[in-house]
């Protein structure tokens, strides 16, 4: 039996991981779980699982909640995130919370011993230079929940590192892949969250349609798999079929493919080395998909990518800066205070402002986290 703290329960990896443990009761017990502020979904999932340790992000819901069910330990705040990850009776921490937020809660938990099982990608690319030394040093597994990171470790199960020649990641292009820079002037919000194929937070499927996304995933890739961003190549692949590939030294490629459901990279994350099957999962039939599509992103049109290799190869606090300053544009555009083409915009002037600083702590990432908030936030309230 797998116990399992699930941070983000009422988010869309939340949610799903929610179905993947009801369908393997005999396997996981989810013992703990936060949500932030919709106490509404997080009370239906408590009825369909059993959990004695819960945090949410505030505390007046915490006192509701405390009192409405007096058997149940209710935490609040990022604190509270920190003590439900690191309980003694929790194997592994599912972390699904969205943005810098996920973070402490993940050191946190590799410091006391926790398998990490990561949708939270902001924590790689923000902190990956104190993650991944941290994960080492604590002997924990950390297991990717990306669907496209997911199926790049399953392309090297077994390989030997040094025969990997380049990781080929594969992006759907998002809500807006068939647009040119012009047309992308004037989408809307609605727009944007129509994604193509996956349902997913508000925030991830904004950050596909800029690709912020994908460059996201390409500084997670290379903390995950240490290769250099030389040895990252992305690309378009409307399908979303090939989830990802590994290209080898001898020109062989190994790709994982499957129908597009983060189920399934949820349920490896959790049961790997092993599987299971995929309760209601959809078999892929290549015969009915008939033909798969691969092109090459034009950096120019998807300016946010350039932006993301750019900022993962300067290094430092730079892809801190770029994560932050993605989080506040994202949000004002969601929220109808600024167009589409501003968010890529935005994050360019906080890099172009920043005064690197290399290796980090986690003190200043804060900071400069903050930093580049009020950045995005001040140069909006000035237009
Ligand atoms: P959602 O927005 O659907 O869910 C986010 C979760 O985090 C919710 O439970 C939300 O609570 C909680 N949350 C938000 N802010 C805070 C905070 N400040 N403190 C505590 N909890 C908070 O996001 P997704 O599930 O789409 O994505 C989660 C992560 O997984 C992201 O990092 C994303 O990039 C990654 N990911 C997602 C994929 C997907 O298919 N959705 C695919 C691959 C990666 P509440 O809603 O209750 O306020």
């Amino acid at each position: 039996m797998k116990r399992i703290t699930v941070l983000g329960v009422t988010g869309s990896i939340g949610t799903q991981t929610v179905d993947v443990v009801v369908h393997h009761r005999d396997e996981f017990e989810i013992v703990a779980m936060s949500a932030g502020r919709n106490i509404q979904l997080l009370e239906e999932i408590m009825q369909t699982v059993n959990v004695h340790h819960i945090c949410v992000q505030n505390k007046e819901d915490k006192d509701y909640l405390a009192k409405k069910y007096p058997n149940i330990h209710f935490y609040h705040g990022q604190e509270g995130l920190m003590e439900i990850a690191t309980l003694p009776n929790v194997d592994i921490v599912l972390n699904a919370i969205v943005g810098f937020a996920g973070l402490l809660p993940t050191m946190e938990a590799i410091k006391a011993h926790k398998d990490i099982a990561l949708a939270n990608k902001e924590t790689l690319v923000v902190a990956g230079h104190l993650i991944i030394p941290l994960v080492k040093e604590y002997g924990v597994a950390l297991l990717p929940v990306d669907s496209e990171h997911s199926a790049i470790f399953q392309s090297m199960n077994g390989e030997n590192h040094q025969d990997i020649a380049k990781i080929i990641l594969t992006a759907s292009g998002g809500s807006f892949r068939d647009k040119s820079r012009d047309e992308l002037a004037n989408v809307t919000v609605e727009q944007a969250l129509k994604h193509p194929n996956w349902s997913m937070g508000a925030k991830i499927t904004i950050d596909s349609a800029t690709l912020f996304n994908k460059g996201l995933e390409v500084m997670e890739a290379k903390w995950l798999f240490d290769v250099d961003y030389d040895d990252i190549e992305v690309l378009i692949h409307p399908e979303s079929i090939v989830h990802s590939m590994v290209e080898y030294q001898d020109t062989s490629v190994i790709a994982q493919l499957g129908t597009p459901d983060m189920r399934l990279p949820i349920q490896y994350a959790l049961t790997y080395p092993r599987r299971q099957p995929l309760i209601n999962g959809k078999r892929l039939s290549l015969a009915d998909v008939g033909s798969l599509h691969f092109y090459k992103p034009d950096l120019k049109r998807f300016h946010a990518l350039a932006l993301a290799y750019e900022a993962g190869r300067t290094g430092g606090s730079m892809p801190c800066v770029l994560n932050a300053a993605n989080e506040q544009a994202n949000s004002l555009f969601l929220n109808r205070k600024i167009c589409f083409l501003d968010i890529e915009k935005l994050v360019e002037e906080a890099m172009r402002a920043h005064q690197v600083v290399d290796n980090p702590s986690l003190d200043q990432l804060l900071e400069i986290d903050q930093w580049a908030r009020k950045f995005v936030f001040e140069r909006v309230g000035e237009d």
